[in-house]
């Protein structure tokens, strides 16, 4: 079986390998990748830092060529990469073929970044003295990516770093190898030079922290838990050094009596058990008003019967597995805890047996749920979803924002009244009126508020803000 190894300032290396293991069917090694080490992080950020003079100062045509063209390839390949990430991540096809092309839409959109760079001039306050306002790369920046979203993630942060001109070190999550050695594949291929992109794969716990650890990085770009996003911003305000961090969730999706029935449903179920209910967009808590609540729930749970959970790489199915034995642990023990809290288990929750040997989990929900509950309070990460129960909108909208996070929120209504006042009130970052909480546009800002993120926005033109610092130029005529 092909090795895989690190890139490091231009050359693939590394030995000790860890096998990359299909979540669907055990029995399948989907590769060997390398095991990186501190001293491997080392290497990758002192490459970084010595690549970085010269592609800070690099033509915008040189960057939009490169990105334009490792688009056209992931474009190009997306079946071939869909595939792999559905094996190595356990996302049905369907879904893993739409976050492939995500991945190439956002390499093209910062292609197209890279000509559209701009400044500001003004007259100054002073006469005969002009002001230009400019953005400059940062430096040599550490992205660390999580493992429920193998290539969008990766190339939401990878593009828009090489687009504004920093280099990069990527530490991609453990789990989810593969699809982040075929990005750096693909724009090594595409012709960046060496040192500007550096993949160091392994352990978060050693060679994150190495990256951590390290004086020589100008920004870290996070994404993955409230846990390790402390440990990031402690070291980050240790070095001095700027830092975005993306986090977890517990999304409220609110359902009012006046909504449609069958718009919400389909966002519910769509965005708590979608992608095995991984995404950190999830909609956890379904919040609904008593008027609607029965029909709501039979509604909800008719559609959970019909969900085929299986291998994800087989046509028909809805739900692929659960990423790994640690995560199904995880999932099992919320539903346990749910039982125990006095939640009722209205659906699923038991592991499943398949063709093929997987962490297959039925989706769980739960109904008569109070919002003090841990299961309403804590992110499980997985396919639980629970009902809470609430007279009004008042009551619900107060139930949303009485959480620790503030990723996304929702409401299904046909009240334009209400709907207005839930955008405006909701205390998210994003807010979606008669939609899932998850499913985003590429091209515009992503982020939350309190627990769920820090920093400025990814995506988007937003996404300046992380990877440019402001320069402020006075000079007399
Ligand atoms: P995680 O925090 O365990 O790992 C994320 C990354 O950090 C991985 O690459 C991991 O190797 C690395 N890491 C772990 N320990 C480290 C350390 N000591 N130093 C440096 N790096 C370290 O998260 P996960 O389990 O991979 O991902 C799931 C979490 O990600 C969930 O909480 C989910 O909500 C969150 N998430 C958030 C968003 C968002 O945009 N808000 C998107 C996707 C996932």
């Amino acid at each position: 079986m092909t090795m895989h190894k690190n890139f490091i300032a231009g050359e693939w290396t590394g030995a000790d390998a860890i096998e990359n293991r299909n979540p669907s069917d055990t029995n399948d090694v989907v590769g060997l990748y390398a095991r990186g080490t501190p001293e491997d992080m080392k290497a990758a950020i002192a490459a970084a830092k010595a690549a970085f003079p010269a592609w800070s100062r690099s033509g915008i045509l040189e960057r939009h060529a490169i990105l334009r063209k490792a688009s056209d390839e992931i474009m190009a390949r997306k079946d071939e990469l869909a595939a792999l990430l559905a094996r190595e991540e356990g996302k049905v096809l369907p879904e893993a073929l739409g976050e492939t092309v995500r991945a190439g839409q956002i390499f093209d959109f910062f292609a197209g970044e890279c000509l559209r760079l701009a400044g500001e001039v003004l007259p100054s306050a002073r006469p005969n003295i002009g002001v230009e306002i400019t953005r400059e790369p940062i430096g040599p920046v550490g992205l660390i990516t999580p493992w429920n979203f193998p290539i969008a993630i990766p190339a939401w942060k990878i593009a828009p770093a090489l687009c504004y001109g920093n280099t990069v070190v990527f530490k991609p999550a453990e789990l989810v190898p593969g699809c982040a050695w075929a990005i750096v594949d693909i724009l090594d291929r595409a012709g960046l030079p060496k040192g500007v992109i550096n993949l160091v794969m392994g352990k978060g716990s050693v060679i994150g922290q190495a990256m951590l650890d390290s004086p020589d990085l100008a920004g870290i770009s996070f994404t993955g838990s409230v846990g390790t996003g402390k440990r990031i911003a402690v070291a980050s305000v240790e070095h001095g050094r700027k830092y975005q961090l993306e986090m977890g969730g517990k999304n409220p999706f609110v359902v009012l009596d006046d909504a449609d029935l069958d718009v919400a449903v389909n966002a519910a179920v769509n965005s708590s058990f979608f992608s095995t209910g991984q995404r950190c967009t999830a909609s956890s808590r379904l919040i609904v008003t008593e008027g609607i609540h029965d029909r709501f729930v039979s509604a909800v749970t008719e559609r959970l019967h019909a969900l085929k959970v299986d291998n994800a790489l087989k046509t028909g199915t809805d739900i692929g597995p659960v990423v790994d034995e640690r995560q199904l642990a995880q999932d099992m023990d919320y539903i346990e805890i749910g039982r125990k809290e006095g939640a009722n288990l209205a659906f699923g929750g038991e592991r499943l047996n398949r063709e093929t040997p997987g962490f297959y989990l039925q989706p769980a929900l739960f109904t008569e749920v109070d919002n003090q509950m841990r299961i309403a309070r804590e992110e499980i990460f997985g396919p639980v979803a629970t009902v809470i129960r609430v007279k009004d909108y008042e009551e619900a909208l107060s139930v949303a924002n009485d959480t620790p996070f503030g990723l996304s929120s929702g409401i299904a209504t046909t009240s334009l009244k209400q709907a207005t006042h839930f955008r405006r009130n909701a205390e998210a970052g994003m807010v979606m009126v008669n939609l899932p909480t998850a499913g985003v546009d590429f091209h515009v800002p992503f982020g939350g508020r309190k627990a769920s993120s820090f920093g400025s926005r990814e995506q988007g033109r937003y996404a300046a803000e992380f990877f440019t610092v402001v320069k402020t130029q006075y000079t007399l005529a």
